[in-house]
């Protein structure tokens, strides 16, 4: 039994490890999914909940895609598939920047039903670190108490932020970056060429995933058009909204947070370097800095929720990073 080769080499090593445990009996309750972003740790866990949920797995090891479990799954709508994600605070109508312990006693109500198809039952919560300290309790009661055909998946790019209790309570999964001799050969049978290849797979520093996206949605054009758009805001040119609506026009709003998150870091590393003098930030601003950087990874999580009003999420953002910038521009 081999995962198929539709998967890169370093998505099919963590799945077939699951595949083969599953088959063997010895696959755990919790998976912990982990490792750098952008490695496909979530489709991965997609595969292996719609694998766990279908009813005649194919000779493959993964789902048939035909049977009515799979047909559900399809569409969204399998009612023995609980994904957890940032919730919308209903008092505030925003969305959470963590995920509470209501969500995790529901799902350990939910958890104690009878499967609707009388198969498995499957939890996906994504990102896990953003458990916070009570939920991530509540979590740990559910773990204690395994039944049989229930399954949870956590999918994070930052492990060493969960509770260590709940960390070791998973069996985990991890995605590594691959040798740069791989990373290349996967790059160049997508059809990427050098010297693009190569440039692109460096300024990833190694990450085949990262380097496809740039090469795929012309990185550093839009690198550079984020820079602008950050400069025009801070300027006061650019409204926070209007240049949110501009980033979310496209399928490429996580990699221009992404950018923009780069950019904060390199404009602190620019304000330590100068001592802060001449600069777009003065030492007594890094710490709203290194917030603002924290604000962004919230948001780019946020925007893989769906159902989220991303528009607000963004504008937020920009709006802070205008007050932060904007005031310094007029100090100059
Ligand atoms: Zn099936």
């Amino acid at each position: 039994m081999n995962a198929p080769d539709r998967f890169p080499p370093w998505q099919r090593r963590p799945l077939q490890a699951a595949l083969s445990a599953l088959a063997e009996g010895r696959l755990g309750h919790a998976l912990l999914l982990c490792g750098p972003e952008s490695m496909g740790k979530r489709e991965v866990a997609r595969v292996l909940a719609a694998r766990l949920l279908c009813a005649t797995p194919g000779g493959d090891g993964l789902a048939c895609g035909h049977c009515r479990g799979c047909d559900l799954f399809a569409a969204g709508t399998h009612p023995d598939l609980q994904p957890v994600s940032y919730a919308i605070n209903e008092k505030t109508g925003n969305p959470r920047s963590d995920i509470i312990v209501e969500q995790m006693r529901e799902l350990s109500e939910w958890f104690a039903l009878t499967p609707q198809l009388g198969g498995a039952k499957v939890a996906l919560i994504q990102p896990a670190e953003a458990l916070n300290a009570a939920a991530s309790n509540a979590l740990l009661k559910t773990l204690e108490e395994p039944s049989r055909d229930r399954y949870l998946l956590l999918v994070s790019d930052r492990p060493g932020q969960l509770l260590a209790t709940l960390r070791s309570r998973c069996q985990r999964l991890e995605f590594r970056l691959p040798p740069a001799e791989e990373a290349h050969a996967w790059l160049a049978a997508c059809g990427h060429r050098e010297p693009a290849l190569g440039r692109a797979l460096h300024a990833a520093r190694g990450h085949p995933g990262l380097a496809a996206e740039w090469l795929e949605q012309d990185g550093l054009a839009l690198r550079e058009s984020v820079r602008k758009g950050l400069e025009a805001l801070a300027a006061g040119r650019e409204p926070p909204v209007a240049l949110a609506q501009a980033w979310l026009a496209d399928e490429r709003a996580a990699l221009r947070l992404r950018f923009a998150a780069e950019l904060a870091l390199d404009s602190f590393a620019a304000g330590v370097g100068a001592g802060g003098r001449d600069r777009l930030t003065t030492p007594a601003d890094f710490p709203k800095l290194s917030d603002w950087f924290d604000a962004i990874n919230l948001a780019r999580a946020q925007l893989q929720v769906p159902g989220l009003r991303h528009d607000l999420v963004l504008a937020g953002l920009l709006l802070e990073w205008r007050s932060l910038m904007g005031r310094e521009r007029g100090r100059a």
